[in-house]
């Protein structure tokens, strides 16, 4: 029996029941004629969706942080200087994976709910001799949004390759990974692109792939190794049998129905819709007189929202009334405010009943807490 519960946390999703319909069907051969189509298939869209026509997509089993994993281990050799803008948990990450493949780090950390001005970007570009700037597009510890047109000029401008972590943006956030030039955008398949956990999704620029040609040393970890996986993606492109490690079948023929669906939609409608889901949380959270983690809207994603509990009002009371009345959030992530915040995703297939029965189940909770607001006052916000 399905769980009646909505499950409205930053990845996994809401699925469609179409996507896991094609994940339920017979598991064919990795080889399978119907297979290779849907696996080249699958990988012509992600040119689409990334908005990067020149570019090399990757399908890996794994999860975002192989995502991560493979951008760091094929651009990075020993000694290179990367520089990490953190605007939360997953900069930070991105920090440790990079200095475990030998870069040489600096991290520019924003404040807690901000971002760190282009300008100091800059100027630590323009004297840093660095190969590779990482970014986060949507920090799911923070819900805050950069703007990665700023990122893609200064990379050009300094001769520096720009990686964008998507893994809470790709088909949710407007991207347009050529004309913007970033060389690097992953994502996973559990969040905005709608299929079960179990892919990280990557898309290279040329001059990526051309400085992963030039390396002198060979990649650190022998599964991201785009030596072993690059063949194969060129196969199935082609529309050929081949093998290096068996793909994750289901989850593919999945990848292949969400990725119709996001294309059948259209990605301008598509990002206008979550721009528009985004803005009825925030005004929601804000009528219910809560405060939010990102400093301002402008920085304010729109795949999910990070409300601050009410004073005298913890998570440990909120979260599970919120989950009486139907509806499963996230608690804080970021570990310097871990217990001062929630989390709502609202990514993928998220329609205004959803918007809906999440603030009924808020405002209940709430109340469950004594909290005292004029009651529907978020629902008619977010309406
Ligand atoms: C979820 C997430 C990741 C990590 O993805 P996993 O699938 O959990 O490994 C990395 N970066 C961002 C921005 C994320 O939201």
């Amino acid at each position: 029996m399905k769980s009646r519960k909505l499950l409205m946390i930053p990845g996994p999703i809401e699925f469609e029941p179409s996507v896991l319909r094609a994940m339920g069907s017979a598991t064919t051969s990795h080889v399978a004629p119907n297979f290779i189509e849907t696996f080249g298939h699958s990988l012509d869209m992600m040119k689409s969706v990334w908005q990067c026509p020149a570019g090399q997509p990757f399908i890996l089993a794994g999860s975002g942080t192989l995502g991560m994993d493979t951008a760091a281990a094929n651009l990075i050799e020993r000694g290179d200087r990367a520089l990490v803008i953190s605007t939360g948990y997953f900069g930070d990450r991105f920090a440790d994976i990079l200095t475990r493949y030998g870069a040489e780090v600096k991290i520019l950390k924003a404040e807690t709910g901000g971002v760190v001005h282009p300008d100091r970007i800059e100027e630590e570009l323009r004297r840093g001799h660095y190969k590779l700037l990482t970014f986060t597009h949507v920090d799911t510890s923070t819900a805050v949004l950069v703007d990665p047109v700023p990122m893609g000029l200064l990379g050009k401008k300094y001769g520096v390759l720009t990686v964008l972590d998507g893994v809470c943006s790709v088909a949710g956030e407007e991207i347009r990974q050529e004309e913007w030039g970033i060389d690097i955008v992953f994502t996973a398949s559990q969040k905005a692109i709608g299929v079960p956990p179990g892919l990280a999704l990557l898309v290279a620029s040329p001059e990526a792939i051309a400085a992963w040609k030039n390396r002198t040393t060979p990649v650190g970890s022998y599964y991201s190794d785009w030596s072993n996986w690059l063949p194969i993606m060129n196969a199935y492109s082609n529309r050929k049998p081949s093998y290096f490690g068996t793909p994750a079948v289901n989850l593919v023929a999945a990848l292949e129905v969400s990725l119709q669906l996001i294309l059948k939609e259209g990605l301008e409608a598509r990002f206008a819709r979550h721009h528009k889901t985004g803005k009825a949380f925030r005004a929601g959270i804000r009528a219910l007189g809560l405060g939010q983690v990102p400093l301002n809207d402008a920085i304010a994603s729109n795949t999910l929202s990070a409300p601050l509990y009410p004073a005298g009002i913890t998570g440990g009371q909120l979260l599970p009334l919120i989950n009486e009345a139907g509806v499963i959030l996230a608690g804080g992530l970021l570990p310097e405010i871990k217990d001062q915040y929630f989390r709502i995703g609202h990514m993928g297939s998220v329609n205004q009943g959803d918007i809906v029965t999440t603030m009924s189940a808020i405002e209940s909770g709430l109340r469950g807490c004594g909290y005292e607001f004029v009651g529907g006052a978020g629902i008619g916000a977010a309406l």
